[in-house]
């Protein structure tokens, strides 16, 4: 979602004729775009502005924009008095009154609103991966999040709109189209719901892949679960957050499911598509999480084998309920865990990974390699392929046999 948010605010600005710089010292407007979801990132925010403001030319406009502004506010120009804006993640198409007003400094960090996505430039997706937010904000009150407070109560976008901009992304060179949203699968608008917005970019000739993120498991709806059995376009991939494998912690979350209904979405994927991979989001040392409650983690991780999954440390967020609960784990656990759970974690996704060698599969470019020479490809459960091909002559998509992997990758050539 930060990925499109920064790309819509580059493409607005490029229509008021701006031009990227790669130097701090050159530019005339400096925007980060920011994250809150853990302590860590709102910190990084307030280092990265430290040194921002000593090496930027003096008439340069400083500004943040996303989570971290709506989380500190007005507090932020205290803490940083060269702030020139700071503008929430649902009011950055305001940004422009800073350029026309570069004098009085500009806060808004009001919730509540789709204008943003009405008030902004259609943009062109040049690469092939076109982002399409289809609803923003959260309605399920996890007890570790500060999402509900930064982007809000579930907005879904008008059916109509989500499908102008799937055409308009696949006029403009789009072959693969990610919806998104915070809770992308809890997108409602009249009777339409997601299985509809997949069914109809798949009817676009030009759109070859499709998939969407991130969801909430009780969401998965059995007309979604049916999309990935009559819908080749879908990929056969979902990210699927579980984040605990031990029910009494996923009570402390509010995340009101249960392991056995959890894994009966799962089957009920897996029936649908056979080699469906799914992917995880998982926090460990969440308070009062004991050595049984992670123990019963790892148990699901294996269990599912999950691949692609991002693994976090729980951090204490402000405006949260589980910021002030008791038995909070202290930090070396929260270590450890995490480091057991990656490692596992990272073996499953290696295996998975070997399992693929000597098969060929249909895979989308991405672009170059970190030397230039070689390019990256996505296989359709999204794991990265690199082939040794130049890039400027790599078509975007092909059939790559696997020859080769390790845990991060595999390697390929074309069949
Ligand atoms: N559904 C949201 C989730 C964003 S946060 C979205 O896609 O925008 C991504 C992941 O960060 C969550 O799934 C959770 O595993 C983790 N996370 C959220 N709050 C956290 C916290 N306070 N501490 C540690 N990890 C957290």
């Amino acid at each position: 979602m930060n990925v499109y948010d920064g790309m819509r605010i580059a493409a607005m600005l490029r229509a008021r004729g701006m031009t990227e710089t790669s130097e701090l010292s050159d530019a005339d407007i400096i925007i980060l775009n920011t994250c809150s979801v853990r302590e860590k990132a709102t910190d990084k925010v307030f280092s990265a502005l430290g040194r921002i403001r000593l090496a930027k030319k003096p008439s340069a406009l400083l500004g943040i924009v996303g989570c971290v502004a709506r989380e500190v506010g007005s507090g932020a120009f205290r803490r940083v008095p060269e702030l020139n804006f700071v503008l929430g993640p649902q009011s950055y198409h305001k940004l422009p009154q800073i350029l026309d007003n570069p004098d009085s400094p500009l806060l808004n960090i009001d919730l509540g609103g789709l204008e943003k996505f009405d008030e902004m430039p259609q943009m062109d997706s040049s690469p092939a991966v076109a982002y399409i937010p289809i609803q923003e904000g959260c309605n399920h009150v996890c007890t570790y999040c500060i999402v509900p407070f930064t982007r809000g109560r579930e907005i879904s976008r008008p059916y109509a709109d989500v499908v102008r901009d799937t055409k308009h992304a696949a006029q403009t060179g789009a072959i693969e189209i990610c919806f998104l949203g915070q809770n992308v699968n809890g997108y409602k608008y009249e009777n339409y719901r997601l299985s509809d917005l997949i069914r109809a970019a798949a009817t676009l000739p030009k759109i070859k892949r499709i998939r969407f993120t991130s969801s909430y498991p009780t969401e998965m709806t059995d007309d979604l679960i049916e999309m990935f059995a009559i819908e080749p376009k879908l990929l056969p991939f979902l990210n699927m957050p579980i984040q605990s494998g031990s029910p009494d912690v996923l009570k402390r979350m509010n995340r009101p499911y249960s392991l056995d209904s959890y894994i009966d979405i799962v089957n009920k994927l897996r029936v649908a598509r056979p080699d469906i991979q799914i992917s995880s989001d998982f926090i460990v040392g969440f308070p009062g999480e004991s050595d049984d409650d992670f123990q019963q983690t790892m148990d699901i991780a294996q269990r599912i084998k999950y691949i692609n999954s991002f693994t976090f440390k729980y951090s204490p967020r402000p405006h949260t309920a589980a910021a002030i609960m008791p038995d909070q784990v202290p930090e070396n656990i929260k270590k450890e865990r995490l480091y057991k759970l990656d490692a596992m974690l990272s073996e499953i996704q290696r295996e998975f990974n070997v399992s693929c060698v000597g098969k060929t599969l249909e895979c989308l470019c991405e672009g170059a390699d970190k030397t230039g020479k070689h390019t990256i490809y996505r296989t359709p459960y999204m794991q990265q392929c690199i082939v040794n091909i130049d890039p400027n002559t790599a078509p975007q998509m092909a059939k790559i046999k696997i020859t080769n992997a390790n845990k991060a990758s595999l390697r390929g050539e074309f069949a």
